[in-house]
């Protein structure tokens, strides 16, 4: 039951003939609008006065939940934080304002600022050319393929088809290929969560003149730092493929090492991810692509304009606030992170590969199995405690996936908080597993039908009311 007035809908606080303003006097005499532009019947809009549209509206925020509330631990995501400096430099009227058509001479230090993107964006990854076109992650592994693909075409190379993509990948890898007109071939991951090499040696001598790329991510899907690059870079390279590396998540890599120098002859990077950049709920994003000397000539025709510049200011000044020095501990404190969190959890969350992780670590549920409470439920029972909920059941390669990625942001304290917390949890599932089934109970809502969420949705008052939901 909620009880809260300003918790219901916008809709179901209107009154009729309420009004939240009043128009001037007409000073131009009355103008007849042409009856063929004139609505049948008036619009179904709320009718409220000023302050509750304020209160609805500032009572709802108070809901929302982000990193600047609280430790945001999603896996493969990187929800860094956004340092205020990159949002008052962003939101500058002279970028803010910006228009894609302006004159040339009045954008001269926005391309310079691009430029000098570029050149650390290279210097970073040992790469030697960047495109800023990509509007997210998803769109720059389209774009790198899309190279990969014009680089055999010009080659008259024209039966490379078939990309590589180990089963770890994220979803995006095998769609964009996919959408590029490329097939999908995957290579098994080893019981160790990398690359397994003999799997990827019968693929190579069985589809050689095919093979058109195999698509890496390196830390892998696990978390887990790829041994082998080296090997499987002269593989694919002595049969004609080009690597491919997806850097969504470069945040472990930095200071430590550079796809270019492994063998990567392409790659895209996540800005909004690796470089911050608030991008929960979809969007903002880009994905600039980086390409090896002399691929350059294969950008395709992805996007009339630069992306999106504001995501790329943030980037620019997030590197520069580092500096050349501090960026390299970028890579190293977020991968103490991941690994304070994955050996103070183990003994009471199963890991399934008790390795050294890189930024981020998968447990597959709760150790003890006999309790009944599961992935979903610790997630849930989570957000009574003020946390976000790590990402669940993904990857796909275990059943009870939770998947917490730290960054190198957040301090001792909110680690030590977090594992609290997590083992907390723990000890309710063996006392009291009801109450973290029945989890969360401290949220506005409680648990949502989220498969009737995304099958059926509801989007209209008009479509609720008629439903009576
Ligand atoms: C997030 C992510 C992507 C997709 O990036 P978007 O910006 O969401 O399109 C691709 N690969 C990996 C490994 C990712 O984590």
């Amino acid at each position: 039951m909620n009880n809260r007035l300003y918790g219901n809908l916008i809709f179901e606080l209107s009154k009729e003939g309420r009004k939240g303003y009043s128009l001037p006097q007409n000073r131009f005499g009355d103008y007849e609008v042409p009856k063929e532009l004139c609505r049948a019947e008036d619009a179904a809009l709320p009718e409220c006065d000023e302050l509750t549209v304020v209160r609805h509206y500032t009572n709802l925020s108070n809901n929302n939940f982000g990193v600047d509330t609280g430790f945001y631990p999603l896996g493969s995501c990187t929800m860094k934080y956004n340092p205020k400096i990159n949002e008052e430099i962003a939101a500058h009227p002279q970028f803010q304002n910006l228009h894609p058509l302006q004159p040339e001479p009045t954008v001269t230090g926005v391309r310079a600022m691009l430029m000098l993107l570029e050149e650390m964006l290279c210097s970073l990854t040992g790469l030697a050319h960047f495109t800023f076109k990509p509007y997210a992650g998803a769109h720059g592994e389209l774009t790198g393929l899309m190279v990969i693909d014009n680089y055999h075409r010009s080659r008259n190379d024209l039966t490379r088809k078939k990309v590589i993509v180990p089963d770890s990948a994220h979803g995006t890898n095998p769609a964009s290929a996919a959408v590029c007109g490329l097939e999908i071939i995957e290579v098994k991951s080893t019981a160790d969560g990398l690359v397994d090499l003999e799997d990827l040696k019968r693929l190579v001598s069985l589809e050689g003149p095919n093979i058109a790329a195999m698509m890496m991510t390196n830390p892998n899907t696990l978390g887990l730092f790829e041994t082998s690059i080296p090997e499987i870079a002269k593989l694919i390279h002595e049969c004609g493929g080009l690597m491919y590396y997806d850097g969504a998540n470069l945040n472990p890599m930095l200071g430590a090492c550079r796809p270019g120098d492994m063998g990567f002859d392409v790659m895209h990077i996540n800005l909004h991810k690796t470089f911050s950049t608030p991008h929960g709920g979809g969007g903002p994003g880009s994905g600039p692509v980086g390409v090896r000397e002399g691929l350059q000539d294969f950008f395709p025709f992805v996007s009339p304009y630069n992306g999106n510049f504001g995501v790329m200011m943030r980037a620019c000044v997030y590197i520069i606030s580092l500096g050349r020095e501090n960026v390299k501990y970028v890579g190293p404190l977020a991968t103490l992170n991941a690994n304070y969190i994955k050996e103070s959890l183990k003994d009471v969350y199963e890991l399934p590969i008790d390795t050294t992780c890189c930024h981020e670590l998968v447990f597959d549920g709760l150790k003890d199995k006999s309790t009944g409470v599961t992935t979903m439920d610790v997630a849930k029972r989570l957000l009574d405690y003020g946390y976000h909920a790590p990402t669940i059941y993904f990857p796909l390669l275990f059943h009870e996936s939770l998947m917490i990625e730290p960054t190198e942001n957040e301090s001792k304290e909110t680690l030590d908080g977090f594992i609290a917390v997590m083992r907390k949890i723990a000890e309710e599932a063996k006392t009291n597993p009801e109450l973290v089934k029945t989890a969360p109970h401290n949220t506005p809502i409680g648990r949502v039908d989220d498969v009737l969420a995304a099958k059926h949705p509801i989007t209209t008052y008009r479509q609720l009311l008629a439903e009576k939901v």
